[in-house]
């Protein structure tokens, strides 16, 4: 009777037996986009697959998730799970949520199919088809989620076309076009490791508890299903940067630089969130400068000092990052409240308990610089001149977020910087985005621009009414305050009448 193979030897028999070298055409045109950017790999069968995952396993496990996941979706649309939200406002941070990151997931999927076909070596074809597969599922799950809540409420009609034109979605949306139209590696280094590795915990920790404190189950339930495919990612992240580390010094400076860029680009990317933690969810997980301190500071420091015995510093810029730590969300919310007319979800005024909050969590920023202008916008809209800002915002040529961002030093002072380049003036919210334009401008000029593309006249006209019109976005229901909207009526009525129904029974 044959012997029982050992697991360690099924899977290379499985995975590494199953590859081949070329003979009738070269290698290098085989796979034409692994050496370009100048990494050195001589030996791929270094490359350590920490899950040893194969193809039967990986779908067994997956079908048992997809099962689980589908029954909690339907039993949530049958018990009308939406009347266990918290409060519709929270819905705001859902919609920016699932507009913004559905269209990622599935970019995501595209392409880690790529790298899956385009980088020799089985052990990285093996885990970046798996996270091509996972990403597919993320993005269904998600839109799953749209498929629901867009039965009740506004904003979640169109989030494809949306993805392409609304100004703010921009911003995700050029972020990972940025990674996808980079060579393979650093894609690896800006998606698996500085996004997935670094970065990730301040995106799903903070809004999938924020979800389940806030009675949202159907987020609930996708970050669940989700969270055992991101540790795989978050594992391929940190075995990737070791892998390219290892293989040949050279690639060290080359690593680094693509981290100190991804660093910056997800920490603007990331600022988003801030907001959504302190000024959109009905019952606060933790504060944006909290969730800074913890999965950053501190982690991220223990893994930057196991990084140093290869030669990796801290990300360039990380310093004024946490010095942005107790403003960013301030400065978003504030950037959104103006431009509500023009976004695809709510913005509304602050009460006094939400105030409180913010003022406990910040103690050293909010009395002192943005409860007056708190203030200021609740009287004028209690005055019925609730504010919008008419004006178009000048924008960042790298993170393409309005120049709402203040000097390191300086929370009063805007920070602004430009670059030319070819007789252009190009200007940026930060050194960070400076930095990262000036390294590869050839490829930022590029940039399409929301703002510029309206005074182009790209986007469906002149006024705001035309503009909305090409977003397909209802001016009066997806847009404005919140005080006033169609969904704060329907949901007191669906309030008002859960009181009727209890008070009866
Ligand atoms: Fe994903
Ligand atoms: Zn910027």
């Amino acid at each position: 009777m044959a012997k029982r193979i050992p697991l360690k030897k099924k899977y290379e028999y499985m995975t590494r037996g199953l590859a081949w070298d070329t003979t009738y055409q070269d290698m290098d045109d085989v796979y034409p986009y692994d050496k370009f950017e100048g990494i050195k790999i001589h030996n791929w069968d270094d490359w350590v697959d920490p899950f040893r995952l194969t193809q039967d396993a990986y779908w067994k496990f997956q079908a048992e998730k997809e099962r689980k996941l589908y029954a909690v979706i339907d039993s949530y649309a049958q018990n009308n799970g939406q009347l266990g939200l918290s409060d519709a406002r929270y819905l705001g941070a859902l919609k920016l949520f699932l507009t913004g990151v559905s269209p990622l997931e599935y970019q995501a999927h595209r392409h880690f199919a790529h790298l899956g076909r385009n980088i020799r070596g089985t052990g990285a074809q093996v885990s970046a088809q798996m996270q091509s597969i996972d990403e597919l599922r993320h993005a269904q799950t998600q839109i799953h989620a749209i498929s629901h809540y867009n039965k009740f409420f506004d904003g979640l009609h169109d989030f494809t076309h949306m993805h392409d034109r609304v100004w703010y979605l921009s911003v995700p949306k050029s972020f990972f076009d940025d990674a996808v139209s980079a060579g393979p590696f650093e894609f690896f280094t800006a998606i698996s490791f500085s996004f997935e590795y670094v970065l990730t915990n301040l995106l799903f920790v903070p809004f999938m508890s924020g979800a389940a404190y806030n009675g949202d189950l159907a987020t609930v339930t996708f970050g669940f299903s989700a969270q055992s495919d991101e540790s795989r990612h978050m594992t391929l992240g940190l075995e990737v940067i070791k892998f390219l580390l290892e293989q040949d010094e050279e690639n060290v400076p080359i690593v680094q630089h693509w981290i100190d860029k991804w660093f910056w680009r997800g920490h603007r990317l990331l600022s988003l969130v801030g907001m959504m933690m302190d000024y959109m969810l009905p019952k606060k997980v933790m504060s944006w400068k909290d969730a800074w301190e913890m999965y950053f500071e501190e982690q991220g420091g223990a893994l930057f000092d196991d990084l140093g015995r290869y030669g990796i510093r801290p990300p360039m810029h990380a310093d004024v990052a946490t010095k942005e730590k107790d403003r960013i969300s301030h400065e978003v919310w504030a950037i959104f409240y103006q431009y509500t007319h023009a976004a695809g979800f709510h913005t509304w005024d602050i009460d006094d308990e939400h105030k409180a909050w913010l003022s406990e969590s910040y103690p050293d920023t909010f009395d002192k610089y943005y409860r007056p202008r708190l203030d200021l916008w609740q009287q004028m809209a209690a005055d019925g001149n609730r504010y919008y800002n008419m004006a178009l915002p000048q924008l960042c040529q790298t993170c393409q977020i309005p120049m709402g961002f203040t000097e390191p030093d300086d929370p009063t002072t805007i920070c602004f910087r430009s670059s030319e380049y070819k007789g252009d003036r190009y200007h940026f919210c930060s050194d960070g985005c400076q930095y990262i334009f000036d390294h590869e401008p050839e490829k930022y000029i590029q940039a399409w621009l929301p703002v510029h593309q309206i005074f182009q006249g790209n986007c469906g006209g002149a006024e705001i009414p035309d503009v909305l019109n090409w977003y397909h976005l209802n001016l009066d229901a997806d847009n404005m305050a919140y005080e006033g909207s169609p969904e704060e009526a329907l949901w007191n009525e669906w309030m008002a009448s859960r009181r009727v129904g209890a008070a009866q029974a």
